[in-house]
């Protein structure tokens, strides 16, 4: 395979100040969970990606002082000279693979938890945070004066630290955007009032900061050109404001939204196209003729060299992308392009990252693993007990996963079994949906390197039970039977099933009847109840109030789709929910079914009921786990087939995340050859010692 031509132009390098790009691909800031207190950890995840091919790979925001203490976020820092070792092991990793590094400084102002701080927030104004538990104290001319001499200082540090591009960051409404908008500024000195007045704390930071390091490091802002809502600026003042700002600049890092509106910057596949902030970002041309990274999600090289050369932006910036698939610019550059994992913009990353402390996938289970379990990408050891035989039972992610695993590390062969006519599991079904069409990419993309492995044979078709499994000849047998609904209520309020509840009435309907199975609710008026909090009850009520019903969503939760704030799609979701006529109601405890009738209690503890012809239960998954424990159960009969061991992955484990399935099935298979595969190796972990004292 080679590259196609017209994706040369992403291989071109791009000036930016005293720096050269090496090519047009950007990791543009993003948060992991590691900042600056697992330092390893940081430098091996952005090294991958430098590795992989990415012209320059930047920190997640990285605090200048501890007015911006981001606890319980975890931001990195360059606060004193003490923080200044810990980055500079990522810069030496960027630079071993020929890539830049880049820190987005930056000062929170008024969205400043300062849990471990605890002194007063700063901000232009003394006005409520509109995202945290906040009200700040109005800024001093001396505490401008000295946040931006901290700025500088930090800058310093950076340089230090080895970095080549240092931001004055100001998207995501932190300080310098606090400044620039009215939203935020209501000052009447010379920082507040007109355009020019508003940009100024903005102005002198850059300036100070290029004095500071000017002629060794390049200088990006970080601006959000449209705050898509009130927080920040409109797309013609932030015209305005970058050509008063372009002399300062080397690289215009844009994108969209706010603090309070990230949902619409990292913007779910679930409201969000490939490249919907071109819309904005793309006019900033007009303003400068400087270089300009953008970000959308994008995973296209087709759409990137087009973007490339329209003009609108020079530089390809991905957060997400590079997550789900560190190698992506190494792949197109070599032509492997049906070997990139693209992202499915499910945003499962951020709560795995902040606050979770440690960045997960559900594309690419060896992200946040590059140090602390060594896992590649991209290479995988040849297994000490190779010449066994792998059966895989079911071909859900788990399965699908674990196979291409085995199959990587050479497996003498693997077989993956699966009882439907089709792979996929649950993901056969899930992007059918409404909104949920990119993760489709979970199944294709793996459905596309199981057919490349040569050692891996996919049968569908074959339900085994347990005398097919022991009789089928491998000696290695790991059960990925996945997970069903609870056909009888069980939920998390209860601990109980409800009475009425048989999904063999034709009134009580499970989530694999209604999409797998076609069973139709009777009547016109249906409950979905959510007892998960995730994705699948939304989904489902979306899907029965476009088939005409009329849908009433309740759940036990004390939220609607509470996960859904996580993945920054809950807002959105509620509003596309409440367009389509879907009453919504939570802290609701579903306590009987019958025909034409639900029955519980509300919120306050409340006799509750509700008129209804079916009930769609959501309320909890279960394991299929009988194969694996009729299986162990008879481990002599096993042995007799000449099978030694079997374990169990994926739902079929304990019903979870798509991206925690895929990770249970990929750490099987690294660690297939382990003294015990069916306990994770320990990993390692970074513990801050005192220094000398
Ligand atoms: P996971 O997320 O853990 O991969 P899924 O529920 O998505 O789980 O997928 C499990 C897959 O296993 C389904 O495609 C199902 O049809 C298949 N399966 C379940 N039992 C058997 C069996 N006895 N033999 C073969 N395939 C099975
Ligand atoms: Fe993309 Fe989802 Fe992976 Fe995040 S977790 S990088 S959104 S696939």
């Amino acid at each position: 395979m080679s590259r196609d031509p017209r994706h040369d132009v992403l291989f071109e390098p791009v000036r930016i100040g005293p720096k050269t790009l090496p090519n047009r691909f950007y990791q543009v800031p993003h948060c992991v969970g590691f900042g600056s207190e697992k330092p390893l950890h940081q430098a091996r995840f952005r090294g991958m990606k430098a590795e992989g091919g990415w012209g320059a790979v930047c920190t997640e925001y990285c605090a200048i002082s501890p007015d911006s203490d981001e606890t319980p976020f975890i931001s990195a820092r360059l606060w004193d000279d003490g923080d200044v070792r810990a980055l500079s092991l990522m810069c030496e990793e960027a630079h071993a693979h020929g890539a830049l590094a880049g820190v987005e400084l930056h000062h929170s102002g008024v969205h400043c938890p300062r849990r471990q701080y605890r002194l007063p927030a700063i901000a232009p104004s003394q006005l409520a945070s509109d995202y945290l538990l906040v009200v700040p104290k109005a800024m001093e001319r001396e505490d401008i004066r000295r946040v931006q001499a901290d700025w500088a200082a930090a800058a310093v540090r950076a340089r230090e630290a080895g970095f080549d591009i240092v931001y004055v960051y100001g998207a995501h409404s932190y300080l310098p955007m606090q400044f620039l908008s009215p939203f935020y500024n209501k000052r009447t000195d010379e920082y507040g009032g007109s355009l020019e007045n508003r940009a100024r704390f903005w102005l002198e930071t850059l300036e100070v900061v290029r004095e500071a390091v000017g002629d060794d490091c390049a200088i990006a802002a970080r601006i959000a050109v449209d705050a898509l809502g009130p927080a920040g600026i409109e797309i013609h003042e932030a015209l305005d404001f970058i050509r008063l700002a372009d002399h300062l600049v080397d690289l215009w890092d844009v994108n969209v939204g706010s603090a309070l509106e990230w949902s619409k910057d990292s913007g779910a596949s679930s409201f969000f196209q490939e490249g919907w902030q071109l819309e904005w970002t793309g006019r900033v041309r007009e303003a400068t003729a400087k270089p300009i990274v953008g970000v959308g999600r994008l995973t296209s090289p087709d759409r990137m060299a087009e973007i490339v050369r329209s003009g609108v932006w020079d530089v390809i910036g991905a957060a997400r992308p590079s997550i789900a698939d560190p190698f992506l610019p190494r792949k197109v550059e070599e032509g492997r392009y049906d070997e990139i994992r693209e992202c499915i913009g499910c945003n499962v990353c951020i709560p795995k990252s902040d606050p979770g402390g440690n960045v997960g996938c559900t594309q690419n289970a060896t992200a946040g693993e590059e140090y602390r379990r060594g896992w590649h990408p991209e290479r995988f050891e040849r297994a000490a007990n190779a010449d066994r035989d792998v059966l895989v039972i079911g071909a859900g992610p788990a399965g699908m996963e674990c196979a291409i695993v085995l199959g990587k590390r050479g497996m003498r062969r693997v077989h993956l079994v699966e009882a439907e006519a089709e792979i996929g599991g649950i993901m056969r079904w899930v992007p059918r949906l409404p909104g949920r069409g990119e993760w489709a990419r979970v199944l294709n993309w793996r459905r596309i390197q199981l057919e490349k492995l040569r050692n891996v044979e996919v049968l569908t078709g074959l339900r085994l039970d347990a005398e097919g499994v022991r009789t089928y000849g491998a000696e290695i047998v790991v059960v990925a039977t996945g997970a069903s609904w609870a056909g009888n209520g069980l939920n998390s309020a209860t601990h109980e099933p409800i009475a009425g509840a048989d999904p063999s009435l034709p009134h009580v309907l499970t989530p694999e009847q209604v999409m797998v199975e076609g069973k139709r609710p009777p009547g016109r008026r249906v409950v979905v109840f959510d007892g998960e909090g995730y994705f699948m009850a939304p989904g489902l009520a979306e899907q029965l109030a476009a088939d005409g019903y009329e849908v009433e969503l309740l759940t036990c939760l004390d939220d609607i789709a509470p996960f859904c704030h996580e993945t920054l799609e809950q807002a959105l979701l509620k509003r596309r929910l409440h367009a389509a006529g879907i009453r919504m109601r939570a802290g609701v405890v579903l306590e009987s079914i019958s025909p034409g009738r639900v029955a519980g209690r509300d919120e306050f503890e409340e006799p509750f009921a509700l008129g209804a012809d079916a009930v769609v239960l959501v309320t909890q998954r279960l394991s299929n786990e009988a194969l694996y424990l009729e299986l162990k159960a008879g481990e002599e009969a096993l042995r007799a087939e000449g099978v030694e061991v079997v374990y169990r992955i994926g739902d079929c484990v304990a019903p979870q995340l798509i991206a925690d399935a895929i990770f249970d099935g990929h750490r099987l298979a690294r660690e297939i050859d382990s003294p015990n595969p069916a306990l994770p190796l320990p990993y390692l972990r970074e513990r801050p010692l005192a220094a000398a004292v």
